[in-house]
């Protein structure tokens, strides 16, 4: 018989995250940007407090141990009462991504089997519209006070602050098993139907943990944070419980997202500390530059979500705000990676400093990772080999919820993206396999030909994807929108890559557009690039 350990068996509880923050860090500020316009401000002991009425008000309308309830909800104060109230009493939070289609919104909710769906007053037209396809939904709560309620709508609605104002907070976080679900994200489903990754207590304390360490995101108390990183995208990335959990103050940026109002918000709440997908930087760095302006207090973020260029990391740099790259999925809740250079590496000349920096980073503690050929044998750590990327952990998941089939292989998780690791230990995503680029059978990275396109000064944004080619079966095209009042040619932009990658990656041919489509959670959207464009012949073929 084994020995056992002799110390408290605790379980790892969502509601324990803001039980510390309310005790400990009580008198730190939440700060939201509401839908009804102004500035929220409260501390984490009334946030706690709120989390304790809203566990009384779910289940006062029926909510159960295990329902699901739904949000479509930008990043602010309700929304995180939401995340603590439901996961805390043992529901499970599901953020539905509101910038979704309409029907794939209807398909999720109903997927999911969504109880109640509490959502913000910007999207009261999609609750309108989807309400008819969702007959389980028992109740559609609308995150606002009374005198902000619509007057009239189509769907009969409940008030978030009318359900609040009728309990008095005079409940116990219930314990229980660790390992009971806490929250659901859709995958965003670029192909298929999107697919639910089901989080647990213990797996989301976990990622927590671990993502607030000093070489993963390197939160702290003396930090100001602002996950522009929607909280409907792999909940925002885990702060909005990692920021309680080493009890900084925590600003939510509602749904004004645009650089001009992020600025704003930067400056006026001093925040020190951000996280976003790069084509929000591209926003904000856009509004930063054209204005001339500083950054007072700022100086670090996290990019995610895609590849963070290597111009926007030197733009940022210039600015005094390093970039922390960092990697990850919803499968992974979601984070995996992060890049922070080792103490030797701060010895070695900013150029090459910058390399280590594009890379998408070591595995924090808890993940484990490795590349394979296509037969499944592991690839050497040599920088220059890549393979399909499988990772493990106990925050990576093992089965899509109500969905039979494993997606392990020999208990690693394939993630769907190719990598190189060099030999300390550092990854690089090549490609997502679907995007690869196959040119005469030889692989080219598409994320290389958009990095080198995207530090062009009049490039705004840049995709590569791949064209039929009768000899080559694929070649690259380049799909450029070109930054506001910005002129450069085809060729100018051809000849911008000569010496910057092998000769054979150059793309055969550049299309202008005006705009390049993107993702519910602000990724270049390649697979419908590829379709407006299959019929695309290039120029040589
Ligand atoms: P979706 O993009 O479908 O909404 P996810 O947010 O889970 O869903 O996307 C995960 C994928 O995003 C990863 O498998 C990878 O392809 C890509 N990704 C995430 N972070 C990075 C990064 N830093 N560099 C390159 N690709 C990234």
């Amino acid at each position: 018989m084994a020995l056992m350990g002799q110390m408290m068996s605790e379980p790892l509880l969502i509601s324990s995250i803001i039980k510390h923050a309310a005790r400990h860090y009580g008198g730190t500020e939440i700060v939201s940007r509401r839908t009804e316009g102004d500035l929220h401000r409260y501390t984490y002991r009334d946030c706690e407090l709120r989390s304790r009425k809203l566990a009384q008000a779910i289940a006062a309308l029926g909510v159960q141990s295990g329902d699901r309830v739904g949000t479509l909800a930008w990043n602010g104060y309700r929304h995180l009462e939401i995340y603590y109230g439901v996961s805390g009493s043992g529901a499970v939070c599901h953020t539905v991504n509101p910038r979704l289609f309409p029907e794939q919104v209807a398909y999720i909710i109903n997927h999911a089997e969504d109880q109640y769906v509490f959502f913000d007053a910007t999207f009261l037209p999609l609750v309108e519209g989807v309400a008819a396809h969702c007959p389980g939904v028992k109740g559609w709560v609308m995150m606002s006070d009374r005198s902000h309620m619509p007057a009239q709508a189509k769907v009969p609605l409940l008030c978030y602050e009318d359900l609040i104002d009728a309990q008095d907070g005079n409940y116990t976080w219930p314990q229980f098993d660790e390992n009971t679900a806490s929250s659901l994200c859709y995958t965003s489903g670029t192909t298929g139907n999107p697919k639910g990754a089901l989080y647990s207590h213990r797996s989301t304390v976990l990622h927590s943990y671990a993502s607030a360490l000093p070489d993963a995101l390197g939160c702290s108390a003396r930090d100001v944070i602002l996950p522009v990183v929607p909280m409907f995208h792999v909940n925002a990335w885990g702060l909005p419980y990692s920021v309680p959990l080493v009890g900084a103050k925590l600003v939510l940026p509602g749904a004004k997202l645009d650089g001009a109002s992020v600025y704003e918000l930067f400056e006026k709440e001093k925040v020190t500390f951000s996280a976003g997908v790069p084509t929000v930087w591209l926003g904000l760095l856009q509004h930063v530059q054209a204005n001339n302006l500083k950054f007072s207090t700022f100086n670090r973020t996290v990019i995610g979500g895609s590849a963070a260029p290597p111009a926007m990391i030197r733009a940022l740099k210039a600015l005094g705000v390093e970039t922390i790259h960092a990697w990850g999925m919803t499968e992974m809740s979601p984070l995996g990676t992060s890049c922070r250079l080792l103490a030797r590496h701060e010895e070695l000349p900013e150029a090459e400093q910058q390399k280590i920096q594009e890379k998408q980073g070591r595995v924090i503690y808890g993940v484990d990772m490795k590349i394979v050929d296509g037969d499944g044998n592991e690839l050497p750590w040599d920088g220059k080999a890549f393979g399909d990327l499988h990772v493990r952990g106990p925050w990576v998941i093992e089965h899509y919820y109500r969905n039979d089939a494993s997606p392990l292989v020999d208990g690693w998780f394939p993630t769907g993206d190719v990598a190189t690791i060099d030999p300390d230990g550092y990854m690089q995503i090549t490609d997502r396999s679907k995007d690869v680029i196959k040119s005469g059978g030889e692989w080219i990275s598409s994320i290389d030909i958009e990095n080198v396109a995207a530090a062009h000064p009049a490039v705004h944004m840049a995709a590569c994807i791949s064209c039929y080619h009768p000899k080559w079966d694929e070649r690259p095209l380049l799909v450029v929108m070109k930054k506001p009042g910005a002129e450069v040619t085809r060729e100018e932009l051809l000849k911008y890559f000569e010496g910057k990658v092998a000769k054979w990656w150059i793309p055969d041919d550049v299309a202008f557009v005006t705009e390049i489509p993107l993702t519910a959670t602000g990724k270049m959207q390649k697979l419908k690039l590829r379709e407006q464009f299959k019929d695309y012949r290039l120029p040589a073929a």
